[in-house]
């Protein structure tokens, strides 16, 4: 049985689970996929944009400049943004030091479970990629996936907000993949829908007042939400079948 470097047995493209992300597809080892999203999510919303094409996963290929098998062929890997950090370049001059931040954010989430290529030095240096790490169990990898997808989002929920007034609806309708809202909208439904963007996406909606009006700042905020998502041409005054899907995605089930 041919393994990867970190142990994990190489597997084929058809046992891959295809993690969606904003603009694409990666497919990686089943027990993986989990993280692999919400890693590639985590990046594109804190470190920056993923860009296609770029970002791939599973790949069966020796390890560049060695004979070992890469991680990739097991799909325990993935790459981010591979043209904006090539393989040998130092992380310092490809990324910023908010950047750095926000990676270190994601290393201590992770830690134990995955680690980022961009440690790496000299010529190994790699900032586009993560990975299981060696000898990672199957148990480890379980236990870190229930934690995270458990436990709230990663920033503290917001402050519950005043009781509402006034609200006169319609409200949103519909769920899932049939979720639908305009501007104008009101009620609980509508607020659960702020609460979802400003808990999940605090980079740009933290300051989101969740009061179950669908005014101008939900409508900037979904737009934001549209554009990171690959979608194009969304003004956010409504959310159509395209946002929805992305919201669901996301992992909005209001
Ligand atoms: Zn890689």
């Amino acid at each position: 049985m041919a393994a990867s470097q970190n142990g994990w047995r190489v597997i084929t493209r058809a046992e891959c689970t295809d993690v969606e992300v904003p603009g694409g597809v990666l497919p990686v080892h089943p027990e993986f996929a989990w993280l692999a999203w919400d890693c590639a999510h985590l990046w594109h919303e804190t470190v920056e944009p993923l860009v296609w094409p770029g970002c791939w996963g599973w790949a069966n290929r020796p390890i560049r400049g060695g004979t070992d098998t890469s991680n990739h062929a097991s799909g325990t890997a993935w790459d981010l943004n591979a043209p904006a950090h090539p393989q040998g370049v130092p992380i310092a001059k490809t990324f910023s030091k908010q950047q750095l931040e926000a990676i270190d954010r994601l290393e201590l989430r992770y830690f134990g479970v995955l680690r980022w290529g961009g440690r790496w030095s000299g010529k190994s240096v790699d900032g586009m990629h993560w990975e299981g790490q060696p000898g990672v169990t199957l148990e480890a990898v379980r236990t870190l996936t229930d934690a995270l997808a458990e436990a709230p989002a990663p920033t503290p929920p917001p402050p519950t907000p005043p009781a509402p007034t006034g609200w006169s609806g319609p409200d949103a309708r519909g769920s899932g993949l049939g979720f639908r809202v305009e501007y104008g909208a009101s009620g609980p439904r509508v607020q659960a829908l702020q609460n979802f963007l400003r808990t999940r996406y605090p980079l740009y909606a933290k300051l989101l007042v969740c009061d179950g009006w669908y005014g101008n700042e939900t409508a900037r905020i979904l737009a934001e939400f549209a554009r990171r998502s690959a979608i194009r041409g969304a003004d956010g005054r409504n959310v159509g079948p395209q946002i929805a899907r992305a919201l669901y995605v996301a992992g909005m089930r209001a």
